[in-house]
């Protein structure tokens, strides 16, 4: 089986998709790492990321790399969304998505475009979504914790500007697939909208025969 989960930052696709891989014993891939370590790669090289040549020159990197804590700061999130832009460095990594996807006994990958553009054969497709405004209390309360000293409306701002790059983005842009179930998880706490993310396999499953 394979489980595609796409949605903007912060609005819970991550941990439903980790909670889903535990749940159903699936190997999981979160996407947006692999953005991450390109930009990564990009700053410590002190590369241009609106540069396409730069960036694709960043795309080689080992698998380790992914484990890097350092890839989860809201800097690289933010270059990442710029690299994630360029069509050539979009074609750089979809095979490695691809074959994730398709490996024998199935997956579960979370990003942007998994269900339309990496699996559009996947057999389960949610679109995991929150309010802007919430969203941004998340991950305000998530940096405040990690000692970040950042107002609310800077990172209302922050994850406006990304929604607006990731959605606008001629190539591969984030989208619902005609066929994802949505999954809002605005006034959802994180089991009720994983026991809703199951409900929804679990229907689909069935609806498979
Ligand atoms: O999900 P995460 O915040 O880690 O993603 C970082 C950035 O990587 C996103 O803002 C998006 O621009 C890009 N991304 C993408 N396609 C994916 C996953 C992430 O373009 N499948």
């Amino acid at each position: 089986m394979i489980i595609a989960v796409d949605g903007p930052a912060a609005s819970g696709k991550g941990t439903i998709a980790r909670a889903l891989a535990r749940h159903y014993d699936l190997p999981h891939l979160d996407t947006g790492l692999l953005y991450r370590a390109v930009a990564a790669n990009v700053l410590r090289e002190g590369l241009n990321p609106a540069v396409e040549a730069d960036a694709v020159a960043s795309c080689s990197f080992d698998d380790a790399l992914l484990d890097d804590p350092g890839l989860r700061t809201d800097e690289v999130g933010k270059i990442a969304s710029v690299v994630s832009a360029h069509p050539l460095v979009r074609a750089a990594l979809l095979n490695r998505q691809k074959k994730f996807a398709h490996q024998p006994g199935g997956a579960i990958l979370d990003g942007r475009d998994i269900g339309t553009v990496i699996a559009p054969d996947a057999d389960v497709k949610l679109f995991v979504k929150a309010t802007p405004m919430i969203r941004a209390q998340r991950r305000h309360i998530e940096l405040r914790k990690q000692g970040a000293n950042i107002s609310l409306d800077k990172v209302l701002a922050d994850i406006r500007a990304r929604d607006e790059r990731d959605s606008k983005r001629s190539e591969a842009p984030m989208l619902q697939a005609p066929d994802a179930a949505l999954l809002d998880t605005s006034f959802l706490s994180i089991d009720a909208a994983l026991q809703r993310a199951i409900a929804l396999v679990e229907a689909k499953k069935r609806a498979a025969g």
